[in-house]
């Protein structure tokens, strides 16, 4: 279909994310991708800066999992999972336990990031029924988060940079901590503990869980935070008996510069959260990993299960795919890939830090990001960069970079050099 019809057609049928109907920028249309590039309806081809929302580390139409995927399709593209089970499921589940760290072995599918998030929030609720404490029906969470858009993830996302602001008759009410005080790469302040400490100690009684993205805070605001608060959180979870959830959908598989980010402080959740990269982002799906004692506990509660039970849970060919992505995973290319990444994103980004308008430049992994005085002028910023051969997509005052970690060294430059360029030529439409 020609271009021209295919976007009147979009505008009059088509929502999109965070966006009004009928759209303000008409979309770009994007044909196919290959590597760490999209190729446009008009012929232009973009250097992918985004991995689609994290998700594809190891680049469009990767040959391992185009092969995978067909390969399942041909078996059955969907069963039911109740009271059925099929090997694209169990042997992911057994892969994912072998990389998570003891003794998060048991796994249970959810169809995105969101849901998992929704799934590991009843297990911990379910956890504490299970052990004749109901009163345990808080959540504690921290600003700056963000968890997904379904209700029960929305209402532990940050507050007032999250949907709180228009939801906040519907929400559950939680209880919220200020994002971690020490940055990542500062000095360690004891200090930053107290609002975690004086929460629990007042409240800890009626909080099933702490939940938290490990380290770095993503779509609530890139912000990268010291290990030592995770490490302290973990201990004091532990003294005042609740769980500890990490929301590893963004973080996971390698973005940080480790294979999951609760590694650089050295703990181990109760209950972590998979997503987007999972499937090197083929297809929807999460999944929700927890310890054999805290499943049994779960299942001894009054339904004997955990309640919870999606249409496509664990669907096969996203479970093949995935199961074939974290085998990538799993053979390591990305311990270099990353690493190579954050290197070329701090020496091309470091321009950046010289414009008046740029708040601060930080790269953690393969995660580079740009914060600006104010808000980024999306509507002039997006077709620039668009302009300029890219795919970035500014949000708030943050024009930041995760490329697929097979981005190449010449593509990566090119990607940095036009952040620097475009964020230099369209500063903030207002200061603040
Ligand atoms: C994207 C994201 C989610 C939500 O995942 P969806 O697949 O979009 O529902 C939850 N938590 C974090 C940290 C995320 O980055």
């Amino acid at each position: 279909m020609d271009v021209i019809r295919l976007l009147e057609l979009d505008r009059r049928h088509v929502w999109h994310p965070y966006a009004p109907m009928p759209a303000a920028m008409a979309p770009v249309v994007v044909r196919s991708a290959r590597g760490a590039r999209l190729q446009l309806a008009d012929g232009q081809e973009l250097i992918d800066g985004m991995a689609s929302w994290w998700a594809v580390i190891h680049g469009y139409c990767h040959p391992a999992l185009d092969a995978a995927i067909t390969a399942q399709l041909a078996q059955m593209a969907h069963v039911m999972f109740g009271g059925i089970t099929h090997e694209p499921a169990v042997l992911l589940a057994q892969e994912l336990a072998g990389l998570a760290p003891d003794p998060l072995s048991v796994v249970f599918f959810a169809d995105s990031g969101s849901v998992a998030m929704e799934v590991a929030m009843k297990m911990a609720f379910q956890y504490w029924m299970g052990r004749g404490r109901p009163e345990k029906c808080r959540l504690l969470a921290l600003r700056g988060g963000y968890h997904g858009d379904t209700l029960g993830a929305m209402s532990v996302c940050d507050p007032v940079t999250g949907m709180h602001a228009h939801f906040a008759r519907i929400l559950p009410q939680h209880y919220f901590l200020p994002r971690p005080a020490v940055p990542w790469g500062a000095a360690w302040d004891a200090v930053a503990m107290e609002p975690l400490r004086q929460t629990l100690d007042r409240h800890g009684a009626e909080i099933a869980a702490l939940v938290l993205e490990p380290i770095v805070q993503g779509a609530g605001g890139m912000y990268f935070y010291h290990p030592q608060f995770l490490r302290e959180a973990r201990a004091l979870c532990d003294a005042f008996e609740v769980l500890l959830i990490a929301d590893e959908i963004a973080t996971g598989f390698g973005r940080t510069g480790r294979l999951f980010a609760c590694e650089h402080a050295g703990i181990v959740p109760d209950i972590l959260v998979l997503g987007k990269a999972l499937t090197g982002g083929y297809l929807t799906l999460g999944a929700v990993l927890t310890s054999p004692a805290l499943a049994e506990t779960v299942s001894a509660g009054g339904p004997g299960c955990l309640m919870h039970g999606p249409t496509f849970m664990a669907n096969p060919l996203a479970c093949a795919v995935a199961r074939a992505a974290v085998e990538l995973v799993r053979q390591g290319g990305w311990r270099q890939e990353v690493p190579r990444l954050e290197a070329a994103l701090r020496q091309g980004l470091a321009p950046c830090q010289e414009l008046p308008h740029v708040a601060e430049v930080r790269v953690l992994g393969g995660i580079g990001v740009v914060e600006l005085t104010g808000p980024a002028p999306l509507a002039a910023l997006q077709p620039a960069f668009v302009e300029a051969g890219v795919w970035v997509r500014p949000f708030g005052r943050l024009v930041y970079l995760m490329p697929p970690y097979v981005i190449g060294d010449t593509d990566l430059r090119h990607l940095c050099q036009a952040v620097v360029a475009q964020v230099a030529a369209y500063p903030p439409a207002e200061a603040g």
